[in-house]
C-alpha cells in the first residue's frame, strides 16, 4: 500500500501491477501513475516498459515480478491466448500472486476465458474481474473509457477507484465475469459491421462525385451518421493516415470471437462469415497492422483496382 495525504486526511491507494502496456495499456498504467497510484509494469516489449517507467512507474522483468510487488493485477492483452498464458500458464499470476490480491483483464476475449481464468484464481483466493472496454486509444489517453464488467460485487467496488481514474462510463453488468466480455463481443460485432459499411459507402460516394467532408457534415445529422463513421474518417481517412489506433487484425480476432460465441449458443448467423472474409482477405493484401479505417483504403484496391 502507498500511503498519501488528500486534503488532510491519510488514504491508502493499493499498489498497483500492469501487464501488457501497448496501445491500450501505456495510457492506461500512465493515467494511473498521474492519480497517484505507485505502477509496477511489464511487457515483453522493452520499449513500452520503458514508456512507463519515463511516465513515473516502475518497470518489472517478468509476470511473477509484477504479480508479487501488487495489491492488484491490472492486464490489457491482445487475445486468450496471451490472457489465458498470463493468468494461468508457467510463471504466471495463478503461480505467483498473494491471496487477497483482486485481478482485472481490460482485453476483449470471450466469456469463456474469463470464467476460466475466475475460477482457478477463485481457488486461490484471488478475485478476478473480466472488464474489457470501448473509447480506443484517445478515451484511453483522455480517460473517458467504458469500461463493462462482469463479477463479484465487493471486486467491483474495490476496483471502481480504478476504473474512475481510466473511464467515464462504468457499468457493473452482473456477478458472470463472462458478462463483459458478452458485451463487448456484440459491440465489436457492430464495429465490424459499421467499418466495412464506411468503407463501401465512402468508396461510392466518391467514385459519383461527392465532396466526402461535405458528405460528413450532412451525415452527422442524418441517419447514417455513426461514431465509427466520426471516428473513422474523421481521424483517419480525411487525414489519409492509418497508423493504429485498433488494428484490423484485433477486429477480426473480435468477430471470430463472437462467431465462436454464436455457435456456442447454437446460433449461425449469416453474415459473420462474410464479414470475417472480408477482413482477412485485407489482412492478407497488407492491411492487418493498419487501423481498422484503412478498410476504406482496401475497398479502394479492390473495386478501383
Ligand atoms: P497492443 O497489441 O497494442 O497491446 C498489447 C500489449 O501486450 C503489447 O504491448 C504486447 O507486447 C503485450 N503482450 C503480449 N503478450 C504479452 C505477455 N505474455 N506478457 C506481457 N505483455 C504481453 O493491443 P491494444 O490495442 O493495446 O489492445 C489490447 C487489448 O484491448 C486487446 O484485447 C484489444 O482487443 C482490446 N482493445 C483495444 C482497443 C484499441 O482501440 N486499441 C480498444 C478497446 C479494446
Amino acid at each position: 500500500m502507498r500511503r498519501y495525504s488528500e486534503g488532510g486526511l491519510a488514504m491508502e491507494k493499493p499498489t498497483i501491477g500492469f501487464i501488457g502496456l501497448g496501445k491500450m495499456g501505456r495510457p492506461m498504467s500512465s493515467n494511473l501513475v498521474a492519480s497517484g497510484y505507485a505502477v509496477t509494469g511489464y511487457d515483453v516489449v522493452p520499449a513500452a516498459i520503458q514508456a512507463l517507467v519515463d511516465a513515473g512507474g516502475r518497470g518489472a522483468g517478468s509476470v511473477a515480478e509484477v504479480a508479487q510487488a501488487s495489491d492488484v493485477i491490472l492486464t490489457s492483452l491482445p487475445s486468450p491466448v496471451e490472457v489465458e498464458a498470463v493468468y494461468l500458464g508457467e510463471g504466471g499470476v495463478l503461480a505467483h500472486a498473494r491471496p487477497g490480491t483482486l485481478a482485472v483483464d481490460f482485453s476483449t476475449v470471450s466469456p469463456q476465458v474469463y470464467r476460466r481464468v475466475a475460477e482457478a484464481l477463485r481457488e486461490r483466493g484471488i478475485d478476478f474481474l473480466g472488464a474489457p472496454v470501448s473509447g480506443g486509444v484517445e478515451r484511453a489517453v483522455d480517460r473517458s473509457l467504458t469500461i463493462m464488467v462482469g463479477g463479484p460485487k465487493a471486486a467491483f467496488e474495490r476496483a471502481k477507484p480504478i476504473f474512475e481514474a481510466l473511464g467515464q462510463n462504468i457499468f457493473h453488468i452482473g456477478e458472470d465475469v463472462g458478462l463483459g466480455a458478452v458485451v463487448k463481443l456484440t459491440n465489436n460485432y457492430f464495429i465490424g459491421y459499421y467499418t466495412l459499411a464506411v468503407a463501401e459507402a465512402l468508396t461510392l460516394a466518391g467514385e459519383v462525385g461527392m465532396d466526402l467532408d461535405r458528405l460528413f457534415e450532412i451525415m452527422k445529422v442524418s441517419y447514417g451518421q455513426s461514431r465509427i463513421y466520426e471516428r473513422n474518417y474523421g481521424l483517419f481517412i480525411a487525414k489519409n493516415r492509418y497508423e493504429p489506433g485498433f488494428t484490423t487484425k484485433l477486429l477480426v480476432k473480435d468477430l471470430k470471437l463472437a462467431k465462436a460465441m454464436a455457435e456456442e449458443a447454437g446460433l449461425k448467423l449469416p453474415m459473420t462469415d462474410v464479414l470475417i472474409a472480408q477482413y482477412e482477405r485485407a489482412i492478407e493484401a497488407g492491411y492487418g497492422d493498419l487501423d481498422m479505417a484503412a478498410m476504406y483504403r482496401y475497398i479502394q484496391d479492390i473495386t478501383k483496382g
